[in-house]
């Protein structure tokens, strides 16, 4: 039983292109919870890394430079940020050309390691100071919190996703902004399968699928799952 007092986790994992983000977004604020974008974080060292001509290749430096990142996370729903050392990088993180490389960092064992334990950090924090908190990512409902009393798997067909990413990133789905999106959805999500597993749903992690459902209908299809834990 779960009361709203108690600090409340709802961990939501997904494929790219399956709503996870702007539907993690709307439940959080629903719910009155902070949110954390975990796929940011990946994305903020990555941007640094770069910012820095660190290689990419070479797992030492990109470790090292997981456990230095002065990242300070935004996790208002409706107004999130990402900041390192200062600077306002929300813009420059989702580029095509961080998006093509951030699976790289992300397959790093030592960098999953220092940025699941800030993510376990944060979800703390943030649960303890507004009472309940939404992360989203590749590896919350497993990983970084698989004790969370709300675990949800986002899916969506590869059509769905690949049509969804084509008309955020070109403002298009016809042919050439679908092929245009292929790396950024499906190599991406291949390359990130071999750390995470977010393409079946684990034990007692719940599954919506979303390649139907619009976004109301996919908010409130999360819905009902934390509404279903909330009155335990
Ligand atoms: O969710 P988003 O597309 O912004 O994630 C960017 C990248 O961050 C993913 O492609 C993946 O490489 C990495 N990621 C991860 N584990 C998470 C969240 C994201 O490896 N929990």
């Amino acid at each position: 039983m779960t009361s709203r007092q108690t600090p409340f986790v709802i961990a939501v994992d997904g494929p790219s292109g399956s709503g996870k983000s702007s539907v993690s977004r709307a439940v959080a604020t629903r719910v009155g919870a902070g949110y954390l974008d975990t796929g940011a974080m990946y994305r903020a060292l990555t941007w640094w890394c770069r910012e820095q001509r660190l290689d990419m290749d070479d797992p030492e430096a990109v470790a090292g430079a997981a456990v230095e990142l002065p990242l300070e996370m935004g996790v208002d729903p409706q107004a999130p940020f990402v900041r390192v050392g200062g600077t306002d990088v929300d813009t420059q993180i989702r580029s095509s050309e961080i998006s093509g490389l951030v699976s790289r960092v992300a397959t790093v064992p030592a960098v999953r390691t220092e940025l699941q334990r800030r993510q376990r950090e944060l979800i703390a924090t943030i649960a303890a100071d507004r009472g309940s908190c939404v992360a989203e990512g590749r590896d919350i409902t497993t990983v970084v919190a698989p004790e969370a009393p709300v675990r949800v798997l986002l899916t969506a067909s590869e059509e769905a996703r690949l049509r969804r990413r084509s008309l955020e990133v070109h403002g298009a789905a016809d042919g050439a902004a679908i092929e245009a999106t292929r790396d950024q959805v499906l190599r991406r999500d291949r390359d990130d399968s071999t750390v995470s597993q977010f393409t079946v749903a684990a034990d007692g992690v719940a599954v919506v699928d979303t390649s139907e459902l619009d976004f109301e209908e996919s908010v409130e299809a999360v819905m009902a799952v934390v509404d279903a834990a909330r009155v335990g």
